[in-house]
């Protein structure tokens, strides 16, 4: 039994796979690139469903089943929504919607022999908050949501569980860009006044894939400081 994350090679998706690590689970991560020394790795552009089943079939080679499955990455192409185009849009709701459709399809199968199995989906603060210049962005971290309770209504019966961890302001490349204004107004609307580290993130993670969570399924977890009370 192992698990895998996506887009484990940096930021929030390191700290998982390191805490799974750390925990004496096997893991393995994907990677577009290059892969940290110390972890196994197969590379994946979870917008190429060949490349999705490939990695899986290479990682179950290696660590036998899949029961847990990470659905991490993701990107954000921010822009106004009339200064929006269509490629913008739809290149993040392919790679951070349809790439957690297609990697848990593939995962579940294996979760399906196994009659056990974790999906867990990152998604974000803003998925329920919403955020000005973050229509596409929003909009498939909301589809994460929808998507998790589907699957948690179609596979508990099965063992499967599907829940989702909605992160706020985290520091990793993703948050680096922001200038020290538009970081400092974030923080302002945190109630724990600070940004949360990925490490905080993974935590929650790798509970919500342990036995201890075997009763939780369909929950939309916040890792936020309180940035998303009410939403
Ligand atoms: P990073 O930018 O640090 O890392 C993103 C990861 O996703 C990288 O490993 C990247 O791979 C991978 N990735 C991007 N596109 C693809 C693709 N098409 N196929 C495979 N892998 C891909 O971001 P974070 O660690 O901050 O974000 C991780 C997740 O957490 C994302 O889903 C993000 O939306 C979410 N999140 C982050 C928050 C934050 O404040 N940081 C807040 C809320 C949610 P590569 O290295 O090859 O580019």
């Amino acid at each position: 039994m192992a698990a895998l994350v996506t887009g484990g090679n940096r930021g929030i998706g390191l700290a998982i796979a390191r805490e799974f690590q750390a925990a004496g689970e096997p893991v393995v991560i994907t990677h577009r690139g290059s892969c940290p020394d110390e972890l196994f790795g197969v590379a994946c552009d979870v917008t190429d469903p060949a490349q999705v089943e490939e990695a899986f079939d290479e990682a179950e080679a290696e660590l036998g089943p899949i029961t847990t499955v990470v659905c991490n990455a993701g990107f954000t192409d921010d822009q106004l929504l009339l200064r929006m185009d269509e490629t913008q849009f739809t290149r993040v709701l392919d790679t951070n919607l349809t790439g957690a459709y297609r990697v848990a399809k593939r995962g579940v199968r294996s979760m399906l022999r196994q009659h056990r199995g974790r999906l867990v989906f990152i998604s974000s603060v803003v998925a329920l908050r919403g955020e000005a210049g973050q229509a596409n962005y929003a909009a498939s971290k909301a589809g994460l949501i929808g998507m998790a309770r589907s699957l948690a209504r179609e596979l508990g019966s099965r063992g499967i569980t599907a829940n989702v961890v909605a992160p706020g302001l985290i520091s990793t490349d993703m948050t680096e860009g922001l200038s020290d204004a538009r970081a400092q107004q974030i923080r302002d609307g945190i109630p724990l006044g600070r940004s949360g580290e990925p490490a905080e993130v993974a935590a929650t993670v790798r509970w919500l894939a342990s036995d201890e969570a075997g009763y939780i399924t369909g929950a939309v977890v916040p890792v936020d400081g309180g940035a998303g009370m009410g939403y």
